[in-house]
């Protein structure tokens, strides 16, 4: 029996018994497997108490000052980043977009290099004040978890033409 913990669910995290491992095919969706819960616990770091947002158990195998902050908010990886990412659409509305619960970066038009969405053409509307943002260089910057759409409302609509 392998013991590890589940990241596949988007609020997952649950600590799980497997009689294969990997137990789903898909490496990458899973911690590494343990032979005893201990051994897991230890092994990935993870807190006596569950995460204070999503009351699920969370490894802390992060970089130190990740895992320092995990530890210091008693947060998972997940709920820790949108913590703190919580206030960038208030604090910079021009770069950051929130749109049907996704995070989108808008980053500078005139970078060189690689551009977001393969450089495809993105018209925001914006809630607060109706500007009309577009951009040939918006990043997505991840699904924003459902027990915090109350705390990281949309701040825009996304035009399709
Ligand atoms: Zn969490």
């Amino acid at each position: 029996m392998w013991f590890l913990i589940d990241y596949r669910d988007e609020r997952g995290k649950s600590i799980e018994e497997h009689e294969n491992y990997p137990p789903f095919g898909d490496w990458s969706s899973c911690s590494p497997g343990y032979a005893s819960r201990e051994e897991l616990i230890k092994g990935q770091g993870i807190p006596l108490e569950p995460c204070k947002e999503c009351g699920e158990p969370f490894g802390t195998n992060y970089v130190e000052s990740t895992k320092a902050r995990q530890l210091e908010h008693n947060l998972c990886f997940g709920c820790l980043l949108w913590t703190e990412r919580m206030n960038d659409p208030i604090n910079n509305p021009d770069r950051y977009l929130i749109a049907e619960h996704k995070f989108y970066s808008i980053a500078d038009e005139n970078m060189k290099g690689p551009r977001g969405f393969g450089g495809s053409r993105w018209t925001f509307k914006r809630i607060s004040d109706d500007k009309i943002i577009t951009s040939t260089n918006v990043w997505y910057g991840g699904d924003i978890p459902e027990h915090f759409w109350d705390r990281i409302p949309d701040t825009a609509t996304i035009i399709r033409e």
